[in-house]
C-alpha cells in the first residue's frame, strides 16, 4: 500500500470555508478557548469509546484508561493534544473536518452582519468546536486512527486552514485522535507550560476525563529541556484538572464559573448560561440532573429537526447526545445532562421511548424546568425578561401541549398590555389580574399583528374609556395559543375583537339606557347597510365598544382571526371562509349623517369608505385599494 495512493487534496465545503475565515477574524480576542474546544472533543470521544466499548469491550485494547494528552514545543511552536478515545476513519475524517454537518448553516451564514463584534457573539452561539484551532494556528494536523482499526488504517488530515486540507493513509500505533497546532508566529505564548496549565483548569476542570501534562520540575527546568531527547521515555504525566464529572458532585462544592464551564462543554455555546438547576434524586428513581437555560436562542430554534435534549448517562457513563425523551418540545431550548441509576446501559432511543423510568423522569424534569423559571422570575426580572426575550415564543407552545402543566406554563407567560410603557412583554397574567377592577371577571386580550396595530385598534376604544386593561398579543402563535387557552385562575379569557361586546358587570344601568335610546334611533340604517354591502358582511349590527371610530369589523367566537388565516395561506393550506361583522357606532357623527342621507349613490360611497376603514384598522387588506381611493376622492370632493 502505497501512501501517495491515498492522499487526496479537497476542498473545504463553502460553508466551513466560511465559517473558518470568520471565525479567525471574529474570536480574536478569545483565542484560548480553541483549547476548552478540542479538549472538549477528545472527552466526547472518550465518552463514546466507553460507550461502544460496553457491547464490544474488546475495541478499549488494554488501554481502559481514557485520558486527554497535552504536549508542547517551545522551539517548533506546536501544540500537541491526544486521546485514546473512538478516533475516526478516514470518511468520518472528512465528514466531520471538512464539512458542516448542521442543517440551516448557510442561512445562518446569511444572517451574519460583517459586523465583527455582533457575528463572533452568532457564531458562539452555532459552536465554533474543532475549527477554533485556527484562530491560534496557521496550520493544523490530525492523526487519528478509529477503535478497532488497524495501526495502517490511521488517517492524516492537514490544512492551513484556508481552502482545502489534504487526507492520507497513514500509520498510528495506538487508537485515538492526536491534534497538532502549529502555532502562528505570533501565538507563540500558547506553547507553555503554566499558560496551558491555567487554560486547561479554567476550561477543564469540570470533565471526568483526566487532563495530562508533563509534570514539572521546576528546580531542573533546564537541564531537562537539554536532556529531554534522551530520557523520553522517562517523561511523567501528571492530571491537570480535578476529573471529576461536574454533576457528580455536591452542589456546595460547585462554583458558579464551574456550572458555566460545563454548559459551554454540553451546549457547544459560547456564552454564559442564564441559569441551572442541578439535583440529586434518591427514592424510587435514582438520578442526578442538570438543568440549564441557555443565555441565546440557538439559529435553530425554529427547525423542527434540529438537535434537542440533554446528554444522558448512565452510571456515568455516556450514553447518548440529544435524548430528546426527557423534557417536552416546548422546553428544547433548555440544555444539560441526565444521569440515571435505573435506565439499562444498553438502552437505545427506541427503549428510551418506552421506559416507565424514563415517563417518570420527564414529567419530574419539566417541573424542575418550570419551577427553575419560575424562581427565575421572581429573583431576577431582568434575567427573565432576557429569557422571554429569546425563548418566551417557544413556551408558549406549552399549554397546547402539555395538560398536566398548563396552568404552571400560563404563569410563566408575559405579554405587553395596554398598561405598558415600553414595548417589552413583561407582564404576567397574574399581575395582570392584581389590576382588575372591582366587578371585572374576564381577561381581555386582542389579537394583531404588531403593537402598533394593536395599540391603535378600534377594539380598545371602550376599554381605554373605561379604563379595563386589555392583553396585547402580538406574536405569530398568539391566536393559536389563545386557542388551547380558556380561562387561567378561575377567569375566562375574551378576546375583544370577537362577538358582541359584553363587559358583564363592568355595563353600568344608565349608559345602557341611553345606548338603546340611540339604537333606536338609528333603526333601519342597519338593514340599510346591509343592502349595500351584501354578501361581503354577515351581519350589520350597532356597536358599542366603538368611542373614537366610526366602524369596526368583529368576528365570531369560534370563527378563524385574521392572524391564523394568514399563518395558513402562508404555507398553502385551505382557508374556510368566514365573513365578518361589520359593527357601527351609533354615537358617531359620520354614522347619523350616514343615516339621514338620501341619495343611495352617495350613501354606498360612504359606506364603502367606513367598510374599508374598519378593514383596515383591523389589520386587513382592502378588496381593491384603488376603487378605494377614488371613492373617497370622489365624496373629498364634494366637501365644499
Ligand atoms: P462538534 O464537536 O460541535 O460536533 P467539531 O467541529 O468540534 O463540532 O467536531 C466535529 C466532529 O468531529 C465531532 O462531532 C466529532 O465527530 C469529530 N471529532 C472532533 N474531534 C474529535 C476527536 N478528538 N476524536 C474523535 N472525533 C472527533
Amino acid at each position: 500500500m502505497t501512501t501517495e495512493a491515498q492522499a487526496e487534496t479537497r476542498g473545504f465545503e463553502t460553508e466551513a470555508k466560511q465559517l473558518l475565515h470568520l471565525m479567525i477574524h471574529s474570536l480574536y480576542s478569545n483565542k484560548e478557548i480553541f483549547l476548552r474546544e478540542l479538549i472538549s472533543n477528545a472527552s466526547d470521544a472518550a465518552d463514546k469509546l466507553r460507550f461502544a466499548a460496553l457491547s464490544k469491550p474488546e475495541l478499549l485494547e488494554n488501554d481502559s484508561e481514557l485520558k486527554v494528552q497535552i504536549d508542547f514545543d517551545g522551539e517548533n511552536n506546536t501544540i500537541t493534544i491526544s486521546d485514546n478515545g473512538i478516533g475516526m476513519n478516514r470518511d468520518e475524517v472528512i465528514a466531520n473536518l471538512g464539512t458542516i454537518a448542521k442543517s440551516g448553516t448557510a442561512q445562518f451564514l446569511e444572517s451574519l452582519t460583517g459586523d465583527q463584534q455582533k457575528d463572533s457573539q452568532l457564531i458562539g452561539q452555532f459552536g465554533v468546536g474543532f475549527y477554533s484551532a485556527f484562530i491560534v494556528a496557521d496550520e493544523v494536523e490530525v492523526l487519528t486512527r478509529k477503535a478497532g482499526d488497524t495501526a495502517e488504517q490511521a488517517s492524516h488530515w492537514k490544512s492551513k486552514g484556508e481552502s482545502e486540507y489534504t487526507i492520507e493513509s497513514a500509520e498510528k500505533a495506538e487508537r485515538g485522535t492526536t491534534v497538532t497546532l502549529h502555532l502562528k508566529a505570533d501565538e507563540k505564548e500558547f506553547a507553555e507550560s503554566f499558560r496551558l496549565r491555567s487554560i486547561v483548569k479554567r476550561y477543564a476542570d469540570h470533565l471526568s476525563i483526566p487532563v495530562m501534562m508533563e509534570k514539572q520540575d521546576f528546580g531542573q527546568a533546564e537541564d531537562d529541556e537539554e536532556n529531554k531527547d534522551k530520557e523520553e521515555t522517562a517523561v511523567e504525566y501528571e492530571a491537570v484538572n480535578a476529573a471529576k464529572a461536574l454533576w457528580t458532585r455536591s452542589r456546595s462544592e460547585v462554583e458558579d464559573d464551574e456550572y458555566k464551564e460545563f454548559y459551554k462543554h454540553v451546549s457547544h455555546d459560547f456564552e454564559d448560561p442564564l441559569d441551572w438547576s442541578h439535583n440529586r434524586v434518591e427514592g424510587k428513581l435514582e438520578y442526578t440532573s442538570l438543568l440549564y437555560v441557555p443565555g441565546r436562542a440557538p439559529f435553530d430554534l425554529w427547525n423542527r429537526d434540529a438537535a434537542r435534549g440533554l446528554k444522558l448517562y448512565v452510571q456515568r457513563v455516556f450514553i447518548m447526545d440529544d435524548a430528546e425523551q426527557f423534557l417536552p418540545l416546548y422546553l428544547r431550548f433548555m440544555k444539560g445532562v441526565v444521569d440515571s441509576n435505573d435506565i439499562s446501559l444498553n438502552v437505545s432511543r427506541e427503549i428510551l421511548q418506552k421506559d416507565p423510568a424514563v415517563d417518570s423522569m420527564r414529567s419530574a424534569l419539566t417541573k424542575r424546568a418550570l419551577d427553575m423559571l419560575s424562581k427565575l422570575r421572581k429573583n431576577d426580572k431582568e434575567k427573565y425578561n432576557s429569557f422571554w426575550e429569546q425563548f418566551g415564543q417557544v413556551l408558549k407552545e406549552g399549554p397546547a401541549e402539555d395538560f398536566t402543566n398548563r396552568e404552571k406554563v400560563t404563569k410563566l407567560l408575559q405579554f405587553t398590555t395596554t398598561n405598558s410603557t415600553t414595548e417589552a412583554q413583561d407582564q404576567s397574567l397574574d399581575e395582570y389580574i392584581e389590576r382588575m377592577q372591582e366587578n371585572q371577571d374576564k381577561i381581555y386580550y386582542l389579537v394583531a399583528d404588531s403593537l402598533k396595530a394593536a395599540q391603535n385598534s378600534p377594539h380598545l376604544e371602550i376599554f381605554r374609556k373605561k379604563g379595563i386593561e386589555v392583553v396585547l398579543m402580538t406574536d405569530r402563535i398568539d391566536e393559536w395559543l389563545m386557542g388551547h387557552l380558556t380561562e387561567y385562575e378561575g377567569k375566562q379569557f375574551q378576546d375583544v375583537s370577537r362577538g358582541e361586546l359584553d363587559l358583564g358587570k363592568l355595563e353600568d344601568e344608565e349608559e345602557k339606557e341611553q345606548q338603546e335610546e340611540s339604537e333606536k334611533a338609528l333603526e333601519g340604517l342597519t338593514e340599510r347597510i346591509k343592502n349595500s354591502l351584501s354578501d361581503r358582511v354577515n351581519e350589520v349590527r350597532l356597536t358599542h365598544r366603538l368611542t373614537d371610530s366610526a366602524a369596526c369589523l368583529a368576528i365570531d367566537e369560534g370563527a378563524m382571526g385574521a392572524q391564523m388565516r394568514k399563518i395558513m395561506e402562508a404555507s398553502g393550506q385551505a382557508v374556510p371562509e368566514t365573513k365578518p361583522h361589520f359593527e357601527i357606532n351609533p354615537e358617531h357623527p359620520l354614522v347619523a349623517r350616514l343615516d339621514k342621507e338620501q341619495d343611495e349613490e352617495r350613501f354606498g360611497d360612504l359606506v364603502e369608505i367606513l367598510f374599508g376603514q374598519a378593514s383596515l384598522a383591523d389589520g386587513g387588506q382592502l378588496d381593491d385599494p384603488g376603487e378605494f381611493s377614488a371613492r373617497l376622492n370622489k365624496v373629498l370632493l364634494q366637501l365644499q
